[in-house]
Order: structure tokens, then sequence, then C-alpha cells
């Protein structure tokens, strides 16, 4: 079979940007299928030594499949870059919505912080830990369902709930236990939870100021402050997940503890895995290359960036690292 490459897509749009890597709306030129590329610089992932992620990240999109988890169907490489061809979501980014509507109904927030305790379930289920759970990560796709992308932050392999050590994620987001560097494990994810549900019901995460260091004493020992509006069962679902205990927390003897809770009393969790239900925001998108989800901080940018980096040659000097970059869907 031939080699997958760059030349079997056309580019048609910039549509992200991350710390790492650039995301491009792209079609298939022989199925004429529009996907999401992910792409990454070798020599950025070396420089900032993050191997270990990017290739965890591939591991992670090959091992998991679920309704509410972005989809791969290819991943390949050449000497200077590396491919993740991804499903594209056109409604794009939870946090675009949320800007746009300030903050949710306990309706709207329940359905995407349901179909997240299902992602999460399933991650868990693995021994994975997702870690890097925030608006910005929860796509939103043609239909209204969302998934969750970006598994740069994910760690494998992780059982007990110290297994994990690295002081990762996002700041407003991190969970007490990471904070003080106890080891963490899987309750890391019901706590971010805690904190995406928070920010959809109030417009700011939880502890939310401007000071790293208030932060983090806040998020360390700080009692939180809910909003008034908030009705009962959602409140002590929070009060669940923030425990600063991760022993203690809401979701630390498996995620059926979450769904049991009140809050999430009339989700039938069959009816949403199947996505029957009907979401409470469906995009308005006017063709499959509709862009305008998006931000046009990305998609007013050039396609080809003037990077003198993209023309050096030799970028394959740790050649072995990434041998089994490749990937096919169609293959499995
Ligand atoms: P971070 O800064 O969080 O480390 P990253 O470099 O790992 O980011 P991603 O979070 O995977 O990159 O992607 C960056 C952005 O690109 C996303 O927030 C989203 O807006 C867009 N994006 C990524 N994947 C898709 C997709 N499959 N469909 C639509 N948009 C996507
Ligand atoms: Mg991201």
């Amino acid at each position: 079979m031939e080699k997958l490459t760059i030349d079997h897509f056309t580019l048609l749009k910039v549509i992200g940007k991350g710390s790492y890597a650039k995301v491009i709306l792209v079609k298939k030129n022989d199925n004429k299928e529009i996907y999401a590329m992910k792409i990454l610089k070798k020599k950025n992932i070396e420089k900032r030594k993050q191997e270990d992620h990017v290739l965890g990240e591939r591991n992670i999109l090959v091992e998991v499949k679920h309704p509410f988890i972005i989809k791969m169907f290819y991943a390949f490489k050449n000497d200077v870059k590396l491919y993740f061809v991804l499903e594209y979501c056109s409604g794009g980014e939870l946090f675009n919505l949320l800007q746009k509507r300030k903050v949710f109904t306990e309706d709207q927030a329940r359905f995407y912080a349901a179909q997240i305790v299902l992602a999460l379930e399933h991650l868990h289920n693995h021994d994975i830990i997702y870690r890097d759970l925030k608006p910005e990560n929860v796509l939103i796709d043609a239909q209204g369902y969302i998934r969750i992308t970006d598994f740069g932050l994910s760690k494998r392999n992780v059982k007990g709930t110290k297994d994990a050590q690295s002081v990762c994620g996002t700041p407003e987001y991190l969970a007490p236990e990471i904070l003080l560097k106890a080891g963490h494990g899987k309750p890391v994810d019901w706590w971010t939870l805690g904190a995406i549900i928070y920010e959809m019901l109030s417009g700011f995460p939880p502890f939310y100021t401007q000071n790293r260091e208030e932060l983090f004493e806040s998020i360390k020992f700080a009692q939180l402050k809910y909003p008034v509006s908030l009705t009962p069962a959602c409140k002590s679902l929070l009060e669940g997940l923030f425990s600063k205990n991760p022993d203690k927390r809401l979701g630390s003897k498996g995620a059926q503890e979450i769904k049991d809770h009140p809050w999430f009393l009339n989700v039938n969790w069959d009816t949403l895995l199947k996505k029957l239900y009907k979401p409470p925001f469906i995009p308005l998108v006017k063709s499959e290359v509709d862009v305008s989800n998006f931000d046009p901080e990305f998609t007013e940018q050039p396609l080809e960036s003037h990077d003198p980096n993209s023309l050096s040659i030799g970028g394959e000097s740790i050649g072995q690292k990434y041998q089994d970059f490749t990937y096919d869907a169609k293959l499995e």
C-alpha cells in the first residue's frame, strides 16, 4: 500500500493552535472526506522534551474508541513533522460557546457534563488519566454532541491513586493533590469535572484570580464559594467533586458514584451514549468546510507560515523514536 503523506491532502484553513500543535482543516484527495489535521514539529517537541507525551497521545488515540472521544483516522510522519488525522468537529470549542453565552443553564451544563463523565469513565477503565479537561479541549460536533480531544498530558497505566507524579495541567484546573505533589491518580479528572461544571454555570473556573500564588493557595486550602443560583443537587455534586482529599472525592470509587448522584437523576445513560437526546445547542454550519465556529485569530492565519524550521533537513536525528508512529484505522 502507498505510504500516506501530506501530499494526499488539500489544506483548507487553520482552525487551531495549541502550545505545541497547529490544527488545520483538510480534505483527503481520494475520498474527499474532511478531517482536522494536528501537526507537530519534531524540533519543537524535542526542544521541550515532549517526545513521550506525543507518543502517549498517539497510543491513546489508537487505543480508545468512544462516542465522546475524538476519533483518529491516520497518523503519519516525515523528517520534520508528525501528523494526526482526526475527525473534524465543526461546532468549535465548548470554550467559544461558553464565551458567547457567558453561562449555561443547569440542563445545558448537565448535557455536556454527562458526556464528559462517560468519556472519563471509559478512559479510567483503560487506566488512562486525562489530566487536561478544560473548555478548550471539549469540541462540539455538527450534531451538538461533544468530543474530548488533546491527550498530550494524559498518562497510561495509572491504576492506583498515587501513580502519577508530574505537575501538569492548566493552572485554574489543577487538583490540590497535584499542587501538593503528593502523587495523583484518577480522582484528578473528577476534580476537573467539577471545575468545568462550575465554569459552565458561573462563567469562571473555581477560585478564579489573576494571581497565580493566590490561586494555588485557594485550590489547596480555601473553601469554594458557590453561585447562589445553583440548585441544591448541583451544589451537592460540586461539593463532592471538590473534596480536597482525593480518597474521599466523589468518583474515587468509580464513575458510577457520579452517575448515581441526584443531579444526574434524569439522565438515561444509554440514550445519551446513543446520542438520542436533542442537544441544547446545534451549531450553525453552512457547509462541511464552514469554520465560522472557530476563532478568527486562527482561521485568518495563512496556511503556510514561512518558518525556516520547515525547510530544515535531518530532523530524523533521533530517528528511532517515532518508528511505530504510523497508523491507519482502516487496517485495524
Ligand atoms: P494545548 O495548548 O492545549 O496543549 P495542543 O497543542 O495539544 O493544545 P489541541 O488542543 O489538540 O492542541 O488543538 C488545539 C485546538 O485546535 C483545539 O483547542 C481546537 O480548537 C482545535 N482542534 C483540535 N482538534 C480538532 C478537531 N478534531 N476538530 C476541530 N477542531 C480541533
Ligand atoms: Mg488543547
